[in-house]
């Protein structure tokens, strides 16, 4: 089937996913990006001559499938990312890693072999796995996963150790108000599937470098445009498709997909005068933040783990998860401290915010820590949309026949993730080949 030019308003991942897609197929794509760096939310950064560091610390699952098969697609190497066995360490508190064995003996062994959890914990992630298992890993409507930890008996220990930390490094909303219905599409796709797919995949190198790139150059052998620093400003239904105010060619595009962030869609979408509704609806949409502290506390500093947890809360310190970047292909010292969601952290200035995540560094990991040869807190304001029950999220398809939604907040059954995201723009590269839908 032959398929007219298409233009991607976007080059983060969902942009870059649709593009690759399209110009595997041989249509000629051109993607348009208002930034000089490609990667949009997951990108690399130049805060500072001497250090390269991303936007935010990103952790991918080995159920990430579809992110994982593009890599390979565009020629990215396997030694990008650190495959580690899913291992949940937290200094002097607990320490539970997946036995090296086909599932779900990997967790039940990984379970009985752990340290800092009563018989009672363990108990209780059985049952919450048992019950999630019995139900087909469906849970009522509504329910947040506050509820859902509260009818499955979970002890305080399991919730403040385990339950809460993942459910905000996986949905990046506190377990009040997240969706227990995605919270348990994630955990059916890691914890209680194969080994291989509960694995955490951890970059080695920067979030441009990891996709981004290999997927421009993957573009640049097939005839496909990137148009970097050109930002569309308006789409403009015309004969024969959509004029887009920004384009410096002349010809309409019969298919464009606008790959951007919500709140970017948002105004995009009402420049076309026929999708106000929409619009409206999508910039409605609320967001939670995500804040990175870097520290680079200097050769010979290292975390026990490549990634460990950490115990936050008003009196522990704000952050959920520090990585060690010196194992990570990353300069020795280099630690990334990373907070999701929101919480009392916001009221903090940055300086303060340095030092309280030190101070908690230090406290946990039960040693002083030298001062920071270099420190950076990057906030991310709107890192994702908040995956509570029941958010709206669109569907690929927009009022206009040939405008399309790609991104993370698209219609997804999992949260907005660079997966949901890599996932919804190949759907549309397959939509746009009337190929049907893609696996959700
Ligand atoms: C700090 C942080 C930590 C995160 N951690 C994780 C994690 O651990 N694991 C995980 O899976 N996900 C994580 N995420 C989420 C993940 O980064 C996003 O889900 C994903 O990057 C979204 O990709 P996208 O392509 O949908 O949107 P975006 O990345 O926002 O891409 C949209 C692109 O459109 C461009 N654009 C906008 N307007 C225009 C315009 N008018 N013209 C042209 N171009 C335009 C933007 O510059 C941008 O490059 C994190 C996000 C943040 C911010």
């Amino acid at each position: 089937m032959s398929v007219p030019a298409v233009a991607v308003i976007g080059g983060g991942y969902a942009g870059l996913a649709c593009a690759v897609e399209l110009a595997r197929r041989g249509v000629h794509v051109t993607v348009f990006e208002r930034s000089h760096t490609l990667g949009g939310r997951a990108r690399v950064v130049h805060k500072d001559p001497h250090w390269r560091v991303d936007n935010g610390q990103h952790i991918l699952i080995g159920a990430y499938a579809e992110l994982t098969r593009l890599l390979r697609l565009t020629g990215g190497s396997p030694r990008q990312l650190e495959h580690l066995p899913l291992t949940l360490h937290v200094p002097g508190r607990l320490h539970l890693r997946a036995a090296a064995l086909p599932a779900p003996f990997h967790l039940a062994v990984g379970l009985l072999r752990a340290q800092g959890l009563s018989w009672s914990d363990r108990l209780a992630m059985l049952r919450l796995m048992r019950a999630l298992k019995r139900d087909g890993f469906r849970v009522a409507p509504g329910a947040t996963v506050a509820d859902l930890l509260r009818t499955t008996g979970q002890t305080a220990n399991l919730i403040q150790l385990v339950w809460e930390p993942l459910c905000v490094a996986a949905l990046n909303t506190p377990i009040a108000e997240a969706c227990a219905q995605v919270f348990a599409n994630v955990l059916r796709d890691s914890l209680a599937s194969s080994a291989a797919a509960s694995e955490l995949l951890i970059p080695r190198v920067d979030l441009s470098e990891l996709f981004p790139v290999p997927a421009a150059r993957f573009l640049a052998t097939r005839r496909g445009r990137l148009r970097t620093g050109n930002a569309i400003t308006a789409i403009q239904p015309v004969d024969g498709g959509f004029r887009l105010e920004g384009d410096p060619g002349s010809q309409p595009w019969q298919q464009v997909v606008l790959a951007t962030a919500p709140y970017h869609a948002a105004p995009l979408l009402a420049s076309t005068g026929a999708c106000d509704r929409l619009a409206a609806q999508i910039d409605a949409l609320p967001h939670e933040p995500i804040v990175t502290v870097y520290l680079a506390l200097g050769r010979g500093q290292h975390l026990p783990y490549a990634m460990i947890g950490l115990v936050s809360g008003s009196t522990a310190g704000p952050a959920q998860w520090a990585f060690d970047r010196g194992r990570l292909g990353g300069p020795e010292g280099l630690i990334a401290c990373v907070i999701s969601a929101s919480g009392p952290h916001e009221q903090l200035a940055r300086d303060e915010l340095i030092l309280a995540t030190h101070g908690q560094l230090e406290r946990q990991l039960g040693r002083r820590l030298p001062a920071p040869e270099w420190s950076q807190v990057i906030v991310e304001k709107r890192a994702t949309i908040a995956c509570r029950p029941g958010i709206f999220r669109p569907g690929m398809r927009t009022p206009l026949p040939g405008l399309w939604l790609a991104g993370d907040y698209v219609d997804s059954d999992y949260p907005a993730t660079l997966e949901s995201a890599v996932r919804s723009g190949v759907a549309c590269a397959q939509a746009i080949f009337g190929g049907g839908a893609v696996a959700s």
